[in-house]
C-alpha cells in the first residue's frame, strides 16, 4: 500500500490526511505541537481554531454556505465534526471551539490508516507529500520553501478578543439576532454620545509596534477595528457596529456591538468584527467603554499576526499540486486561500488529488462552476504580482449563461448548478475508483 506524508495537522492537513486515509492510503501526519507552537496556537489538539469560532454563513445563497455544502457532499471530516459540535449562531455555522478540535483529533488519531509523527518539519519533503503548515509557517521550513521555490510573500491579519459571559452587565446587553431571527447574539446598544466617545478613544488608542523589517499589508476583509475607525467617524456605525434589524423598546439604537457565543455552554463570547492590534491595556480601557463591557474579563485579547502565503499562481496547478514536481502538493492558508472553511476545502481537494495521482488517474478539476473549484482556480491562476489571499465569493464562479436579476435567486441558481457538478464529479470518481479496484 502507498505511504504518504502530510505536514501540519491544522484544518487543511487533517482534511487532506482524512481523504487519503479513507481511500486506503497509509498517511504519516507530522505535527510540531506540542513541542513547538506558533504564537497563535494554544491547545495540543489538531484543527485548532485560532480566532473566531465561526465557520461563517450556512446559507446556500452565500458562497461560503455553498462551499460548506459541497464539502459535506464530498465527505469532509472538518464539516462533519463542525456539524456535530455546532452552537447556535443564527444563519452561521459556529462551533464549540474545544469540542470541535477534540473531535477532529479523536477521529484522526482513531483512523487505522493514519499515524502521527510528532515534530517539526524543517525542509520541503520528498514526494508524495502535502505541506499544510498554515499562515504562520516559519523557521527552517519557510526558509527551505523560499530557497527552493522563490520568495514567499506575507501580509497581516488580526484576531478579535473574547470576554467571559459572567463578567458582562446583563442589565445593558440584550439577546437577539438581526430581524427577529432568534436570540443567538448578545447585543450592546450605544447611544450617539456613547458611540462618539468610544470612537474618539479608539482612534487615539495605542497599538502594538510592528517589527521594523516587516511592512504591514492588511487583508481588506479582516481589518483591525481601529484601522476601520480611522477611515471616518461613522465607518463603524455603518460597518461592524451597524444597528439594522435590532431594536430596544421598539427603537433602533445608534450603534450596536454584537457578541457571538464562543463555546457550547455560552460562558465565552467574542466581539464580532473587533479584530485588533491595540495593546492589551488599551483593549481593556477602550473596550470597557462599550455598554455592558464596563467590567469585562478578557479570556483572550485580540492580536495581529503575520500571514505567510506562496505566490501560488506561479507555482501551483488547480489541484494544488506543485508544477514540475510530481506528487508534491500544498494546502491551506499557505496557498493563498483565506479562512477556516477555504483552508479545509483546499486540503480536501489536495488529498483527493493526491489519491488520484497515486492511482495513476487524471487530476480532478471541479471547474469554476463550483465553489471548491473556483477557489482552486483562483489560487492557481490569480493575477500575477498582485495575488492576494481570497475568501470564497460568488464572483469567483463562472457566471450563469442567462441573466437572473434578483441576487438571492441568482446565487441559489449558481448553487444548484454547482451541487449538480459536484455530484457528477463524485459519480465519475467513484466509478474510476471501483474500476481500479476490480
Ligand atoms: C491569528 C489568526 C487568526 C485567524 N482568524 C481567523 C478567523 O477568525 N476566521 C477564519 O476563517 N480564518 C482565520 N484565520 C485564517 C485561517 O483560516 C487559519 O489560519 C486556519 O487555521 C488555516 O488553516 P491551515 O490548515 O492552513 O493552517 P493551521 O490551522 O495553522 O495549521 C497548520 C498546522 O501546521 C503545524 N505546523 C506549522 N509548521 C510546522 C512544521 N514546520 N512542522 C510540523 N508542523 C507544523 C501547526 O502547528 C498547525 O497545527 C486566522 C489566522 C490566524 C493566524
Amino acid at each position: 500500500m502507498n505511504k504518504t506524508l502530510v505536514v501540519g495537522a491544522g484544518l487543511a492537513g487533517c482534511e487532506a490526511a482524512w481523504q487519503l486515509a479513507e481511500r486506503g492510503f497509509l498517511v504519516t501526519l507530522t505535527e510540531q505541537k506540542p513541542r513547538r507552537r506558533t504564537p497563535a496556537h494554544k491547545s495540543d489538539d489538531f484543527a485548532e481554531l485560532v480566532c473566531s469560532n465561526s465557520l461563517r454563513s450556512d446559507r446556500l445563497e452565500n458562497a461560503v454556505g455553498l462551499l460548506k455544502e459541497e464539502m459535506r457532499r464530498l465527505g469532509s471530516l472538518i464539516l462533519s465534526c463542525a456539524d456535530e459540535t455546532r452552537v447556535p449562531a443564527g444563519g452561521a455555522l459556529a462551533v464549540d471551539r474545544e469540542g470541535f478540535a477534540a473531535l477532529v483529533t479523536r477521529r484522526i488519531r482513531g483512523h487505522k490508516n493514519i499515524e502521527i509523527a510528532e515534530g517539526e518539519a524543517t525542509c520541503l519533503p520528498e514526494a508524495p507529500a502535502i505541506i499544510a503548515t498554515g499562515p504562520l509557517t516559519d523557521g527552517p521550513l519557510a526558509q527551505d520553501i523560499e530557497r527552493q521555490l522563490g520568495q514567499a510573500l506575507h501580509f497581516y491579519d488580526a484576531a478579535a478578543p473574547i470576554v467571559t459571559a459572567e463578567s458582562l452587565d446583563h442589565s445593558k446587553v440584550f439577546a437577539a439576532s438581526r430581524y427577529g431571527r432568534g436570540a443567538d447574539y448578545l447585543n450592546c446598544p450605544m447611544t450617539r454620545e456613547e458611540y462618539f466617545a468610544f470612537w474618539q478613544a479608539l482612534v487615539e488608542a495605542q497599538t502594538v509596534p510592528l517589527a521594523a523589517f516587516e511592512t504591514p499589508r492588511v487583508f481588506e476583509g479582516c481589518l483591525p477595528v481601529e484601522t476601520l475607525a480611522k477611515r471616518g467617524e461613522k465607518t463603524l456605525a455603518f460597518g461592524p457596529l451597524k444597528p439594522v434589524g435590532l431594536e430596544v423598546d421598539g427603537r433602533r439604537p445608534f450603534a450596536v456591538v454584537q457578541l457571538r457565543r464562543d463555546n457550547a455552554p455560552g460562558s465565552l463570547y467574542n466581539l464580532v468584527g473587533f479584530q485588533t492590534n491595540l495593546t492589551f491595556p488599551e483593549q481593556r480601557r477602550v473596550f470597557s467603554m462599550i455598554p455592558g463591557l464596563e467590567k469585562a474579563e478578557f479570556a483572550r485579547y485580540g492580536v495581529m499576526h503575520r500571514n505567510t502565503f506562496l505566490p501560488s499562481p506561479q507555482l501551483l496547478n488547480h489541484d494544488y499540486s506543485l508544477r514540475g514536481r510530481q506528487g508534491l502538493y500544498f494546502a491551506g492558508q499557505l496557498t493563498g486561500v483565506e479562512g477556516y472553511v477555504e483552508s479545509a476545502a483546499s486540503g480536501l481537494v489536495a488529498g483527493l488529488a493526491m489519491a488520484r495521482y497515486l492511482r495513476g488517474q487524471p487530476p480532478v478539476d471541479f471547474t469554476r462552476q463550483t465553489a471548491i473549484g473556483a477557489l482552486a482556480h483562483y489560487v492557481s491562476s490569480g493575477n500575477g504580482l498582485d495575488f492576494q489571499p481570497m475568501n470564497v465569493a460568488f464572483g469567483l464562479l463562472e457566471p450563469l449563461s442567462g441573466r437572473v436579476k434578483n441576487k438571492r435567486e441568482r446565487n441559489l441558481t449558481l448553487a444548484e448548478r454547482a451541487l449538480n457538478i459536484v455530484k457528477e464529479k463524485q459519480t465519475l470518481m467513484n466509478k474510476e475508483d471501483s474500476n481500479d479496484i476490480l
